[in-house]
């Protein structure tokens, strides 16, 4: 059965960029994968989907329709997909013995796959399906301050809860800025505790305790340096995909299946 990988993370974080370039990858190295475009606002795709969301729906058609603007056009393009879901997942079905991983695009601003719907009904038909790992994509130079690197991780924790999937995190552009800083933080409490101390342009209580709590959090992910441009890092990061795939396996297949 293929691995269903997830991409998200904040508009710009580089999605769309690294799925190209695990496209790119995975034609290169003779694994065979299949992609899927979710969203519905996209100009044009660096890489070909074998199925995507702008054939089904035209996004500035149902704007006018349902009189919305850009992002609940989008929303709502979403909701009508979500809709005929089931025949996206029999088509990946039919093809299951052929395929290694499916790729999935999610619309640029993350929220409206993270806390819609219809992002919920799309992850649970893929996850009762196939083994499906979610992929958050951090800009790495746009983390590098520590509180946004901690406001980014904790939209991380909050999507790891949610999906009750497992996540791996991929610190793209590191052809820009290196993403070590970000798992020494992880690793080593005090030293974000110290970064924390330096950034004088916040109160750090709150910080603080917070990062406390996200100690717990980064014990339960897996975490790569990739760069979609230069394509750094896509041997790990695939690893990191299968050890998830497996841990999906192991743990969130039967609680699945429970709450089933
Ligand atoms: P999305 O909104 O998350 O789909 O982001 P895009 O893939 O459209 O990328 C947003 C911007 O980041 C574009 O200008 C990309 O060229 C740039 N970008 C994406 N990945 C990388 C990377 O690995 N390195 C660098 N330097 N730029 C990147
Ligand atoms: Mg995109």
């Amino acid at each position: 059965k293929p691995v269903i990988i997830i991409v998200v993370g904040m508009a710009g974080s580089g999605k769309t960029t690294f799925l190209h370039r695990l496209v790119c990858h995975t034609q290169a190295s003779n694994i065979r994968g299949y992609v899927v475009n979710l969203d519905p606002a996209v100009m044009t795709l660096p890489f070909g989907a074998n199925i995507d969301i702008r054939d089904t729906v035209k996004y500035k058609e149902v704007m006018k329709q349902f009189n919305l603007g850009p992002n609940g056009g989008i929303l709502t393009s979403l909701n009508l997909f979500a809709t005929k879901f089931d025949e996206v997942i029999s088509v990946i079905e039919k093809r299951a013995d052929q395929l290694d991983y499916v790729l999935v695009d999610t619309p640029g601003q993350i929220e409206i796959f993270t806390w819609s719907a219809s992002g919920a009904i799309i992850t649970e038909a893929f996850a009762s399906t196939f083994p499906t790992v979610v992929t958050y994509v951090v800009d790495t130079p746009r983390s590098a301050s520590p509180v946004t690197f901690m406001s980014n991780m904790l939209y991380a924790c909050s999507i790891l809860y949610k999906t009750r999937l497992p996540l791996v995190l991929a610190f793209n552009k590191t052809d820009v800025a290196q993403h070590e800083f970000a798992l020494e933080w992880m690793e080593d409490f005090e030293a974000f505790q110290a970064a924390i101390k330096s950034d004088t342009t916040y109160t750090s209580t709150l910080t603080e305790s917070l990062s406390l709590s996200l100690d717990e959090f980064y014990r339960n992910l897996r975490s790569v340096g990739v760069s979609a441009i230069s394509g750094a890092g896509m041997n790990e990061f695939f690893k990191a995909i299968e050890a998830s795939a497996d841990e999906f396996m192991e743990n969130y297949k039967a609680d699945l299946d429970k709450r089933r």
